[in-house]
């Protein structure tokens, strides 16, 4: 156990001015209070910006009272956790009282959580060492279990004995999968074969839990790594990706099997989007073949095929999005990618409007950036094919001009985009209101995204006199 408490000048240099008021408050008020967490690690890197936890002895009740008393504001936010989120100009700061935690019978919840006077006893009950120290403007670091040294070595190391703290919390299995990929650290050996025989017991966990650390995988960019390094635990996690690992595609247009294929996709999504893909496109990119194991056949010379898995997984992808309580509007685009990726497109500025259109109706107001993100997935599918699929790519950069080329033009493809309106349409055809009005606009607008009419009122209000009503 290695204690450090030496100041550290360039942590006390980053540690802003609000969490230390809130230190301060504490401490003046009789209390003990440190940093701890999240931030300690990220300062330690180098990395600033990581909202500050503060971990104090004092209970939930006189930390709200002290820090009300300095003219903050104070929501309790979690107290039966100890937690209450004081606001000092205008920085949110989780303060939380020196907590251990009971069993964990069920591998859930603990049982009971219980206050405790020691920091140490506190930041003993923390996941890994390097998200268990805690550090005070005065008193420098605190880092019983050798949290700085893991974070030189670039190691994820439990605290403790891992098999004991991922049995407690099988949530942990992940989060140490989390900071692993998203921070590139190798896992420490004991700590990765407890990751690999704990990870079973992800299945007792709450989903909408396993949802917030895949979501947090997701959008590190990572899920490919994740994926390739860590296939037991990301099976256990995400059952739908156990029935894709190892299945063989027997196709001529696939070298690697389907779970292979989804890590690839994901990896070069992140390439094709300089590392900024957005979270219905990675998650699109995780789940996008999901549908694969339950749509496939073989034909008489044993060729695989995977007739409507696009549609299939679509379908899978939304269950599983709902299950991990994704916010609906990350599944709704995510959905939407799923379904397209596969889809017969021809390079015309019409498909280009058709697509537009079909992702105005499932997306309203988003199509464009979905337009892109779909040409992203099926670019970064086609090059995690065979090299001779990967050829299609360059297609999809044709559809991509000719994307932006119509959208230079103010595009239609909705009815919003007619120089004319249901009133017109009543006026020009003699209608009184009702269904009618939809449909005669609907026919309008697939005649001018057809290129069969200009998109000018004379030629709209024209075809609508001549139009048989
Ligand atoms: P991030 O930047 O991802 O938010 P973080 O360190 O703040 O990183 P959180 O998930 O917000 O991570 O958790 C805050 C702290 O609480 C962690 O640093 C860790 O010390 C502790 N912690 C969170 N979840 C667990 C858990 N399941 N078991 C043990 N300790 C945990
Ligand atoms: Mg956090």
């Amino acid at each position: 156990m290695g204690e450090c408490p030496i100041e550290d000048a360039d942590l006390a240099k980053s540690f802003p001015d609000y969490a230390q008021k809130v230190i301060c408050v504490l401490e003046d008020a009789g209390y003990e209070a440190w940093a701890v967490g999240g931030w300690v690690r990220d300062a330690l890197r180098g990395v600033e910006g990581h909202d500050v936890d503060v971990t104090t002895s004092a209970s939930w009740q006189q930390s709200a009272c002290a820090l009300r008393a300095a003219g903050m504001a104070v929501h309790e936010t979690g107290v039966a956790h100890g937690t209450v989120t004081a606001v000092c100009d205008g920085n949110a700061v989780e303060v939380t009282t020196y907590r251990v935690e009971g069993a964990y019978t069920d591998h859930r919840h603990p049982d009971e959580v219980r206050f405790v006077q020691d920091v140490k006893e506190d930041l003993a009950r923390r996941d890994l060492t390097i998200n268990a120290m805690a550090w005070h403007p005065q008193r420098g670091l605190l880092d019983p279990f050798g949290g700085r040294s893991d974070l030189a070595r670039r190691v994820i190391r439990a605290v403790g004995d891992p098999l004991v703290r991922f049995g407690e919390d099988a949530l942990r299995v992940l989060r140490a999968v989390r900071f692993s990929v998203r921070l590139g650290f190798a896992i420490d050996p004991r700590t990765q074969d407890a990751l690999v025989s704990c990870a079973p017991l992800l299945g007792l966990v709450a989903q909408e839990r396993i949802g917030q650390e895949l979501d947090a995988i997701v959008r590190s960019g990572k899920a490919g790594t994740a994926l390739l390094e860590q296939p037991q635990v990301m099976c256990q996690a995400l059952p739908e990706l156990a029935a894709c690992y190892g299945f063989d595609q027997r196709s001529i247009y696939h070298v690697y099997d389907v779970y292979e294929h989804i890590a690839h996709v994901c990896n070069a999504c992140q390439a094709f989007t300089a590392g900024l893909a957005r979270p219905e496109l990675q998650w699109a990119a995780l789940l996008h073949d999901v549908g694969k194991p339950v749509t496939f056949s073989q034909d008489v010379e044993g060729h695989g095929h995977f007739f409507r898995h696009p549609q299939e997984g679509a379908r899978m992808a939304r269950k599983t999005l709902r299950r991990l309580s994704i916010p609906a509007n990350v599944t709704d685009a995510a959905v939407c990618l799923i379904r397209l990726h596969d889809e017969r497109m021809s390079a015309t500025p019409r498909a280009m409007r058709k697509l537009l259109s079909t992702l105005s109706h499932e997306c309203p107001g988003r199509e464009t950036a979905l337009a892109f993100e779909l040409f992203n997935l099926r670019r970064a599918d086609a090059v995690s094919k065979t090299a001779s699929a990967a050829s299609w790519a360059g297609e999809l950069d044709q559809y991509a001009e000719l994307l932006r080329k119509e959208l230079q033009t103010g595009p239609v493809f909705g009815v919003r985009q007619l120089k004319v309106s249901g009133k017109d349409v009543m006026s020009a055809c003699g209608m009184r209101p009702g269904p009618g009005v939809g449909m005669q606009l609907d026919m309008l607008l697939a005649a001018v995204m057809a290129d069969e009419l200009p998109n000018t009122r004379e030629a709209q209000i024209a075809w609508l006199r001549g139009a048989e009503v």
